[in-house]
């Protein structure tokens, strides 16, 4: 096992922190505020190839393999502090993913070079009002009729739903088989008839991601829209789970690694009682534990992105990363505020944005007790 990054992953990296220091620095607050998108950085971070990173050249794509990718995404998450557009991105980066695995030339051809500009949005609709750790026992239909699918029901909390150009839904082809191949999974393009993508939701944190409800009432989508066999739905969940509990935990490494730096500053820099914070013991060992999690995270980010990149399955080692690498994100922000004392607390420092972002980590991709019942599944228990 070699664990050193090579020369080419050390270029990268370097290349997306100078570029998301100098090109990614907007106003967090102002969107914050008024709740809009950050397009112009979307639109950077699609000239800067962000978005094309693992997908082949002829889509154009940049051809990186997937560990490289993810060291990328770790690059991204610690220089830039907008999390809620490195979700986007992931999000984008995942649909690309789920159509570059299973579409056909067609829809590989026509989807994926929108996908690698950023010129066209992706969202990937699985929750539902009723249905979310749940998730195949959804209640939408895809119903068959000649030509046609005809789509009815609802998705719920869906990232860059509300500003998306393409959705791919995942939907009930056939209601006896449910889960055992009565899923199936579809692109639904904006505009197309009897499609409405409502307003974002105001949440607690990542609050450049736009998230919300996408309706489906009667809406008509041809054959050809459909993604893998009918019926397929359920493997491109279980296998697209994965690249998504390997690929958002990378950002998140990143982020403890930018939020650790800021903390290990600001403890050496604070004085109390006549000496500087970071000499008490209770406040070490929060960093000690910060970087703990960080270089144990790395370890299984990595792993299960060498997996997925050789083409395997990484069902046990992507829901360790997701548990772990979520909860410690979660608990290293925290921590952070704790550090910083009053200032931690307060907006005007944003340490405090971290811990609001962090908290989603451990709900979507599968919450941290869903993965816990993944892994002692495949424990036999
Ligand atoms: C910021 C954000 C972005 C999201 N983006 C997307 C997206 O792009 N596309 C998409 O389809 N969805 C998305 N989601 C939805 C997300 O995947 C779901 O919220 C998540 O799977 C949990 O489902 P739920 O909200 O219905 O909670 P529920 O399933 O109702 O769970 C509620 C609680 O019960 C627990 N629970 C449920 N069942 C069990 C069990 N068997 N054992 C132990 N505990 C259990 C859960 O762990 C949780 O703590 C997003 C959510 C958020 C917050």
């Amino acid at each position: 096992m070699d664990f050193r990054l090579t020369e080419e992953q050390v270029s990268l990296r370097e290349s997306i922190i100078r570029f998301a220091r100098s090109e990614l620095s907007h106003d967090i607050r102002s969107f914050e505020t008024n709740g809009s998108f950050p397009w112009d950085a979307w639109r950077k971070c699609a000239e800067m190839q962000i978005m094309a990173l693992p997908f082949p050249e002829r889509y154009g794509g940049c051809g990186a393999d997937f560990l490289s990718t993810v060291h990328a995404m770790q690059a991204l998450g610690y220089a830039c502090r907008d999390a809620g557009l490195v979700h986007a991105i992931g999000t984008q980066i995942l649909c690309g993913l789920q159509i570059l695995l299973f579409g056909g030339e067609e829809i590989k051809d026509k989807y994926l070079p929108l996908i690698c500009r950023g010129e066209k949005v992706f969202a990937q609709a699985i929750t539902e009002p009723a249905s979310g750790s749940d998730a195949l026992s959804m209640a939408t239909r895809a119903e068959r009729q000649g030509e046609s699918y005809v789509i009815n029901g609802s998705k719920i909390f869906i990232s860059n739903g509300p500003i998306a150009d393409a959705v791919i839904v995942f939907a009930v082809t056939n209601s006896e088989k449910k889960a055992l191949g009565g899923i199936s999974c579809c692109i639904v393009e904006k505009g197309t008839p009897g499609f409405k993508q409502c307003k974002p939701f105001e949440k607690m944190g990542l609050t450049t991601l736009l998230n919300g409800e996408l309706v489906f009432e009667n809406c008509m989508i041809p054959l050809e829209r459909m993604l893998g066999k009918e019926g397929q739905g359920g493997i491109i969940f279980s296998e697209s789970m994965e690249w998504e509990r390997t690929l958002l935990p990378a950002a998140h490494i990143g982020t403890m690694e930018r939020v650790c730096e800021t903390s290990v500053k600001y403890v050496k820099e604070r004085s109390a009682f006549g000496k500087s914070i970071g000499s008490y013991q209770s406040v070490a060992n929060k960093i000690a534990d910060m970087k703990m999690n960080i270089e144990l995270g790395k370890l299984i980010v990595w792993k299960a992105a060498m997996l997925k990149g050789q083409g395997k399955r990484a069902s046990l080692e992507s829901s360790v990363c997701k548990l772990f690498v979520s909860e410690s994100l979660k608990k290293a922000c925290l921590d952070a505020v704790q550090v910083h004392g009053g200032y931690g607390y307060m907006t005007e420092y944003e340490i405090e944005r971290d811990l609001r972002d962090s908290i989603a980590s451990t709900i979507y991709s599968g919450t941290t007790e869903m993965q816990q019942n993944i892994i002692s599944r495949l424990m036999g228990l």
